[in-house]
């Protein structure tokens, strides 16, 4: 791969535009910062106010475009009072995961202190974790493409649950990859399949991948747990967990689970991998009831560009984008800890423009 790498950039609606604006200058900065070559952004219009301007939800070759470049980066899409004529949303997004396969949901679940904290046992306030949600089939196989292998009637309607074993073994090492890099870096690295294998055969044919891919990676110690089981211990003691893989709907459910135990929606960061592109982006939405009033937490947004640059390292074999990474990510921390970091989200006094600025300010300071 040789640079310049190249980004196709969605800012998309409301707040995401002013976050993914953030996210941009943040990286920016970092990668100045550490001597890597700038990143190039290839600009696609998309999402609800792109189409109550032309009835389309994304320009024309976008999706294209989106495809060429070596990642994507999104803001968030839609708007509640901009909709098909059917009802739904507009989600070019969905399609593009779909498209280039995404099968990987990455979402991080980190603990700041002076950020909103539910539990009250210390041990809490160190979490550190990840939920890897496969995000191409599971439970959502029927939903996330309309029509697809859905019996529907008026006295009973069946959709499917879909595990195969392409993407199950591709997901598996990811996740041993991921408990890898983790460990490399001197975190835990526990890795813990979730499932319900002892009612689904889907879950037991899922397991049963697992524990095939266990035996490429004996350094990394491997846990088990059943969904709900699941759901109780990550209140009951989350600190026991690092990276836990699982399906489609089952990881929808557990990363907000998750995500409500360390702070709120603008803490959210999420990375959608798939074999030959990735999609970051913050995991909340657009946000109508806050855009343009300099309200919103782009914390979500530059942890997703983080994410990014951790991808594009991986990508290019280039180490600098790596440190870069690390950059924001201690600065996030450093900002936290010394009470730097306020945000409107949690009761603080820094909108969506102080935030970024402390930010670039620790960025640029190294
Ligand atoms: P989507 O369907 O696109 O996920 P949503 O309906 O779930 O959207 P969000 O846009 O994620 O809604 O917003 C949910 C709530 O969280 C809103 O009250 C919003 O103001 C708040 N929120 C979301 N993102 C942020 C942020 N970055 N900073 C502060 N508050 C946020
Ligand atoms: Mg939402």
């Amino acid at each position: 791969m040789t640079h310049p790498l190249r980004v196709a950039l969605i800012r998309g609606d409301g707040i995401g535009i002013d976050v993914a604006n953030a996210a941009i200058a943040v990286v920016d900065a970092s990668l100045a910062r550490v001597g890597a070559p700038a990143l190039e952004y290839d600009d696609i219009d998309a999402g609800a106010g792109y189409f109550a301007e032309t009835g389309l939800d994304i320009e024309p070759g976008g999706e294209e475009r989106a495809g060429e470049a070596d990642a994507i980066f999104l803001g968030a899409i839609g708007l509640p009072a901009i909709r098909h004529e059917d009802g739904t949303e507009i989600s070019p997004h969905l399609r593009l995961r779909d498209r280039f396969q995404l099968y990987a949901g990455v979402r991080p679940v980190k603990a700041y202190p002076n950020a909103p904290q539910r539990l009250a046992d210390p041990r809490a306030a160190n979490l550190d974790m990840v939920i890897l949600r496969e995000s191409t089939e599971g439970l959502f196989y029927s939903a996330a493409v309309h029509g697809r292998f859905v019996a529907s009637g008026d006295e009973e309607v069946r959709e499917t649950l879909r595990i195969s074993r392409a993407t199950t073994e591709k997901l598996h090492r990811f996740a041993f990859k991921l408990a890898e890099r983790r460990k490399a870096r001197g975190k835990s690295a526990r890795l813990t399949c979730v499932d319900k294998a002892n009612v689904f055969a889907s879950m037991a044919f899922f397991r049963k991948i697992f524990d095939e891919t266990k035996a490429e990676y004996p350094e990394i110690a491997v846990g088990y747990n059943y969904v709900d089981a699941m759901a109780l211990d990550l209140v009951r003691k989350p600190w026991e967990f690092d990276v836990m893989v699982m399906e489609n709907m089952f990881g929808d459910i557990l990363s907000d689970l998750a995500g409500g135990l360390v702070g709120g929606m603008g803490m959210a960061a999420c990375g959608e991998i798939g074999d030959h592109t990735g999609l970051f982006q913050p995991a909340h939405g657009s946000a109508p009831d806050i855009m343009g009033q300099d309200k919103a937490n782009p914390l979500a947004a530059i942890l997703s560009g983080a994410m990014m640059l951790d991808y594009l390292s991986d990508k290019s074999g280039d180490k600098k984008l790596e440190a870069a990474a690390e950059l924001i990510e201690r600065a996030v921390d450093a900002g936290f800890g010394e009470n730097a970091l306020r945000p409107m989200e949690f009761g603080g006094d820094m909108g969506t423009e102080a935030v970024t600025a402390e930010l670039l300010r620790r960025v640029e300071a190294g």
